[in-house]
């Protein structure tokens, strides 16, 4: 399985690097994208072809949607490279309401996308099989409804957690229990000290999770731009004594 980093700046888009993107290869199966932020479609251009991906959510604030309507100009006109097939999305159980209004021309009005689009919602620790993937929503602890994936390669059992947006919880641990890569949201900096509750989580909470569920390595994400990166790093690096990365554009890691 290989994972892209497509975008990973916290919140909102920063100079060169979209909000929150991944692109999951399985071993055997198709290319499915994690969230879809500002930006990420760019990137994602340059890899392959938008169309030929399964698109999956962990919550539909804007800074991990925003590029869903853009994506379905793509699939619908692209002169050459539009959709020839159904993919799946799943998300949240208001997918299609919410995103369908970002497409509809009209207010009141919701663009029925299932012209292209195959939608699935969550249900907490019901596994969806996609694109050879085995993916399980975990609850969040975040405004809106939200959640934590756990992937895991169909082919070689290689798992993936993706915090999503998220407090520190202990569904969190769960969901990345043994993980091979723990992709975990530290937009609070180096400490949640001081910071609004029940939202999100600072580097020394997500390296204190990795090891409380016993993961092989951390890479760090949702980080804002006005964030000391490298702080956020120290600080994980205090709770957490395994290999830590910062997810930058394009970096790929095979797992
Ligand atoms: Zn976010
Ligand atoms: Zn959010």
């Amino acid at each position: 399985m290989k994972v892209t980093v497509l975008g990973s700046s916290g919140s909102l888009g920063a100079h060169g690097n979209p909000a929150s993107g991944y692109l999951v290869e399985a071993t055997a199966g198709s290319a499915v994208v994690m969230d879809l932020g500002p930006g990420v479609l760019g990137n994602l251009q340059t890899l392959q072809n938008p169309s030929e991906a399964h698109v999956v959510f962990s919550h539909l604030h804007p800074d991990h949607c925003l590029d869903f309507p853009s994506l379905m100009v793509w699939r619908r006109y692209h002169p050459e490279r539009a959709a020839h097939s159904h993919h799946i999305c799943a998300g949240p159980r208001l997918l299609p309401e919410k995103l369908g209004i970002l497409s509809a021309n009209e207010p009141g009005q919701i663009d029925d996308m299932g012209d292209t689009f195959t939608f699935t919602a969550w249900q907490a620790h019901h596994a969806e099989i996609i694109g050879g993937l085995h993916i399980t929503p975990y609850p969040a602890i975040h405004p809106s409804e939200s959640y934590s994936l756990r992937v895991e390669d169909q082919a070689t059992g290689a798992v993936i957690t993706y915090s999503g947006d998220t407090a520190y919880h202990e569904h969190l641990i769960a969901a990345a229990d043994q993980a091979d890569l723990f992709i975990c949201e530290a937009t609070w900096g180096e400490s949640s000290d001081g910071k609004v509750t029940e939202m999100h989580m600072s580097g020394a909470e997500a390296g204190r999770a990795a090891t409380q569920a016993g993961a092989k390595k951390l890479l760090l994400t949702h980080i804002p731009p006005w964030v000391d990166w490298e702080a956020t790093r120290r600080a994980a690096a205090a709770h957490y004594h395994g290999p830590i990365e910062l997810a930058r554009p394009f970096l790929e890691l095979e797992i």
